[in-house]
């Protein structure tokens, strides 16, 4: 059991019906001639008087609910005059123990929010304040010097497409340490300064890689706030759009086909997965309808064929040739004769310089780290209808994503 200096255990007992335990009690006393101490200023301070007995939260013992017992001290401070004394297991107005919340915090890692109340016989708002008190606690003390690359992106959340659905999302992707540094409701300019802004400047100007979507209000204010970093446009980022095009194509088509007749639609039929995938892990069944549309002179063949062309691009390790490479590759686009792709080519023309700072990053930032930090995020965001409102949202990402410290405690059960 925990010792606090001051403190004494002065009982224990056992409560429960016909021999069934329902709940254990610990009745704590202040220790003789040990003055309590101040909770503004932790001196030790001459009593004023008592007040009535209060119950805090324990870890369960056995599986057994445990509640401490103790009437707090009033002392008079000489500075602070008449306050309650510091009672160490104690956070603020809160009926459970800092153990007991650390404790809840630990497993809300493991289980869900709602299993982790009902294994501990605990409620849903108990084990979710638990977690927030955790990652406040986390949030005050963790280090943000040394971070160089970040990450940027929106999240979708919820259902429905309003602004409130979306969520802005900054990360830490050096290739040493990836994780969530801060999270914001919408997705605007407003919001990504703001995250920046609590970021601070320090950590702003010491920056030496931000990585993005080529979506203007994210890239206007990395551009403005963090000047001296590269700006680099993430490979998958890259791959989405280049996914998009192909299903559009495919889409489009195959609405043009099933006007015709419905023989030649069949060939388009189921092949959304397939066409996204890459190439090299498309097999069986699938790859056999896949090679008979590329036999084919579908306009799907060739948006696939140019997308699949396109994952070369990465492999390069010569800033040049990479260059040398978009472009042919743009202008193979552009005489294709399909808008989506066409777009497409467009797009990465226009962003030719911030794509080639990808080659110039390689090997500082983590690849793919912001698509893992993403999918991370979903597995939370869909494991948690529970979590209506964007503050419980919030704290359960900074808790399963965020590598925060953690307070000390002296009881580790997991
Ligand atoms: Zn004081």
């Amino acid at each position: 059991m925990q010792r606090f200096v001051g403190f004494v255990y002065e009982e224990v007992q056992m409560h429960g019906t016909q021999g069934q335990a329902g709940f254990i009690e610990i009745r704590i006393a202040p220790h003789g001639g040990i003055r309590g101490r101040c909770s503004q200023c932790q001196q030790p301070a001459p009593g004023y008087d008592r007040l009535p007995e209060r119950r805090w939260q324990f870890v369960p013992l056995w599986g057994i609910p445990t509640w401490y017992r103790y009437a707090p001290r009033r002392v008079k401070c000489g500075e602070h005059g008449v306050v309650v004394e510091q009672i160490p297991w104690s956070e603020g107005k809160r009926p459970v123990t800092g153990a007991m919340m650390g404790f809840l915090a630990r497993w809300a890692r493991r289980l869900s929010w709602r299993e982790t109340a009902q294994v501990f016989q605990t409620s849903w708002e108990s084990v979710y304040r638990s977690v927030e008190w955790f990652v406040r606690w986390g949030l005050a003390h963790r280090q943000l010097q040394g971070v160089e690359a970040l990450g940027v992106d929106e999240i979708h959340w919820g259902h429905g497409l309003r602004a409130d659905n979306f969520l802005t999302v900054i990360y830490q992707i050096d290739a040493s340490c990836r994780r969530l540094l801060w999270v914001g409701q919408r997705r605007s300019e407003k919001t990504l300064r703001r995250g920046l802004k609590e970021l601070g400047p320090e950590l702003v100007q010491g920056l030496r890689f931000v990585c993005s979507d080529m979506w203007k209000p994210y890239l206007k204010v990395l551009a403005a706030q963090a000047g001296q970093a590269l700006q680099v446009l993430d490979r998958f980022h890259i791959t989405l759009h280049m996914n998009q095009a192909v299903d559009q194509v495919r889409r489009a088509e195959s609405t043009r086909l099933r006007a015709q007749s419905q023989q030649q639609a069949q060939r388009l039929k189921h092949m959304r997965w397939s066409l996204l995938r890459r190439g090299s892990r498309v097999r069986g069944q699938a790859r056999n309808k896949l090679d008979a549309l590329l036999a084919s002179k579908l306009a799907t063949a060739r948006a696939w064929e140019l997308k699949e062309i396109f994952a070369h691009f990465w492999k390069y390790k010569s800033v040049t040739w990479a260059g040398e490479f978009l472009d042919c590759w743009c202008s193979r686009a552009m005489r294709s004769r399909l808008e989506p792709m066409k777009k497409v080519a467009r797009m990465l023309r226009a962003h030719e310089e911030l794509l080639l700072n990808w080659f110039r990053a390689k090997g500082e930032i983590s690849n793919g780290a912001v698509e893992g930090l993403n999918n991370k995020i979903r597995v939370v965001t869909r494991r948690s209808y529970g979590f209506r409102t964007f503050n419980a949202m919030e704290i359960a990402l900074y808790h399963t994503l965020g590598r925060l410290p953690e307070p000390e405690s002296t009881h580790r059960f997991c």
